[in-house]
């Protein structure tokens, strides 16, 4: 049996661009704010042993606002982690430039906090002792470390499991410590190669929340790799899409979504346009031919969609 054509409202009824009030509003503020990350004519270049080369970036553009939540997406391969890891300085650039708070990235540093998709943890340290650790090996004394640690837990909300050993916690949990122990090192901007990659679908979902929580309530700016687009349009204000060989901007998607978010979103014409976009682009020939569609009716549905968001 079909379902009535009048539930879903089909994707071409809405166009990705289309922004409603409060999410043009909130964009509008965004860019007003400092820049947090800028990248000019960023290039890498891969050489073997042999001398052959993988072009694995080529003219990345881009400037990130403070408080920005910016997910990265392409196709495997198309340089998504080269990007990241260039950004925290565990890799070499060919060329162009890359600023921090308006200060050029040379090696790591403090101000950029980095989370991977493997659990990193110390599996020989508590958890407490594997977020103080950092602030340690930075000078501050035991007693203050473990002091800054404990709140940082609070804030993941995983103070019961202060004195646990990362073998007792579930991969959610391990990776809720990993974003804390970045964070306590108070970076400016926090990195995230496929950090819920390895996680099951709720749990996924749970630490999706967890992180727009902490996102919210503290002073970061977030690059977030996935391969996942609903995880991208979940979380994302701008979605950066790599097109491969060799890794190139393909578009930088704002998303139309009002904040805060909630999983009966994904229903909304505004998050399966901006879904179905980034499917045209990302598997090309498995989707509909992109381009915008008649608007009809749009600016009614927006605004239903809309009603008593308060964004931010
Ligand atoms: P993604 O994370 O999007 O899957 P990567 O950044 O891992 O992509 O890789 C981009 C390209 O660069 C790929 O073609 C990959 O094979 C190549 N590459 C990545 N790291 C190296 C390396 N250390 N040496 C040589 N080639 C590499
Ligand atoms: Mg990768």
């Amino acid at each position: 049996m079909s379902a009535p054509a009048a539930i879903a409202l089909p994707v071409e009824a809405c166009d990705y661009r289309t922004q409603c009030e409060p999410v043009r509003a909130r964009f509008e503020r965004l860019k007003a704010r400092d820049v947090a990350l800028r990248v000019k004519g960023l290039g890498k270049v891969f050489r073997n042993a042999e001398g052959a080369e993988t072009v694995a970036l080529r003219g990345i553009d881009l400037v990130t606002h403070r408080r920005e939540f910016l997910c990265v997406v392409g196709p495997s391969g198309c340089g998504k982690s080269t990007f990241v890891r260039i950004l925290a300085g565990l890799e070499t650039k060919s060329s162009g430039t890359v600023s921090v708070g308006g200060v050029p990235v040379s090696g790591p540093g403090a101000d950029r906090g980095m989370v991977f998709q493997g659990y990193t943890l110390f599996p020989w340290l508590t958890v407490k002792r594997n977020v103080a650790f950092g602030l340690e090996e930075n000078g501050e004394s035991r007693h203050v470390a473990e002091r800054e640690a404990a709140q940082w837990l609070a804030l993941i909300g995983l103070e019961r499991f202060a004195d646990a050993y990362p073998h007792q916690l579930s991969g959610g949990m391990k990776q809720r410590v990993a974003i804390a122990r970045a964070l306590a090192m108070r970076p400016r901007i926090l990195l995230m190669d496929e950090p819920f990659s390895a996680l099951d679908t709720q749990s996924r979902a749970r630490m999706q929340a967890y992180l727009i929580e902490i996102w919210r309530k503290i002073d970061i700016t977030i690059v977030f790799i996935t391969h996942d687009l609903d995880e991208a349009v979940t979380l994302a204000d701008r979605i950066l899409v790599l097109k491969a060989h060799p890794g190139e901007v393909e578009e930088l998607i704002e998303v139309p979504v009002p904040r805060p978010r909630h999983p009966g979103q994904s229903l909304t014409p505004e998050f399966r346009a901006t879904r179905a976009r980034l499917d045209a682009l990302i598997h090309p020939s498995e989707a509909e031919a992109d381009g915008p569609a008649d608007l009809g009716g749009l600016d009614m549905v927006t605004r239903m969609a809309s009603v008593g968001d308060e964004v931010e």
